[in-house]
């Protein structure tokens, strides 16, 4: 009996790694064949791990994987340049890559070309967004929750002019896919208008201001209050036990010396 459970245990531990393998190999090709992360993270999870959202994949991860040579059965140290140092910066450029004791997962011919074509893509210049885009991370996704991010997309006029257009987006979505929640973009302009006039609605309203100060007045007013109670209870507290330790003492007193009066 006991070995059946065992049996079977094994089994799906098996399965989980058979699929782990199949959705490492599914990358490798997909990013050969020229995919984004997006799109790779994607197909991912919806066609090898369309299961719980904790299970789905993230473009990081995507990312780390595919340089890693663990699966060309290769072990990689001296990553981090200083264990106690968790920075990015740490990261050691050249850590020495040796044959491991495990399978190959992928053939190295592939590995190579994805690493080619990985350095390829890191020359170009790194985007970054800076004070353009002041609600991310604060905008939240109505549908998931999470921090809304950029996403851009590039339309086709009719006249075949293009346009780039630039939104905030589900960071979910942006990050795991559609398994887990929808783009819900909304336009960086008509975000950034919308709370910028909504601001300025309320810093230029004298009722407002008087609204927010007597609120910060009447919550610092309950604190206050309350830390009076709860030092009145403590004190009352003490005052009890103090005279219960003196009740204790007179009985232990009679208790000792039963029929002596002190
Ligand atoms: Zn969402």
């Amino acid at each position: 009996m006991e070995g059946t459970e065992n049996h079977g245990r094994r089994k799906s531990r098996l399965e989980v790694v058979e699929r782990k393998a199949e959705a490492v190999r599914l990358m490798f090709q997909l990013y050969a064949s020229g995919k984004g992360y997006k799109a790779i993270v994607g197909r991912i999870n919806r066609e090898v791990y369309r299961t719980k959202l904790d299970n789905a994949f993230s473009v990081a991860q995507i990312k780390s994987i595919l340089t890693n040579p663990v699966y060309i059965g290769k072990v990689r140290y001296d990553v981090r340049r200083d264990w106690n140092e968790k920075r990015r910066n740490n990261i050691n450029p050249n850590p020495i890559v040796a044959d491991g004791k495990h399978e190959a997962i992928i053939s190295e011919e592939l590995w190579e070309q994805v690493q080619f074509m990985i350095s390829q893509k890191n020359g170009k210049p790194a985007r970054i967004y800076d004070g353009e885009y002041p609600l991310t991370g604060i905008l939240k996704c109505p549908q998931c929750g999470a921090g809304m991010v950029i996403s851009r997309t590039t339309n086709r006029n009719k006249d075949g002019s293009k346009q780039k257009l630039t939104y905030y987006a589900c960071g979910n979505w942006k990050n795991k896919g559609t398994t887990v929640c929808h783009s819900n973009m909304v336009r960086v302009e008509k975000a950034n208008t919308f709370v910028y006039n909504q601001l300025d609605k309320l810093l230029s309203d004298e009722k407002f201001f008087k609204e927010v100060v007597g609120r910060v007045n009447r919550e610092h007013r309950i604190l206050k209050e309350n830390a009076i109670k709860e030092r009145e209870v403590q004190e009352k507290s003490l005052e009890k036990s103090r005279f219960a330790n003196r009740e204790t003492m007179n009985f232990t007193k009679t208790a000792r010396f039963p029929g002596r009066n002190f």
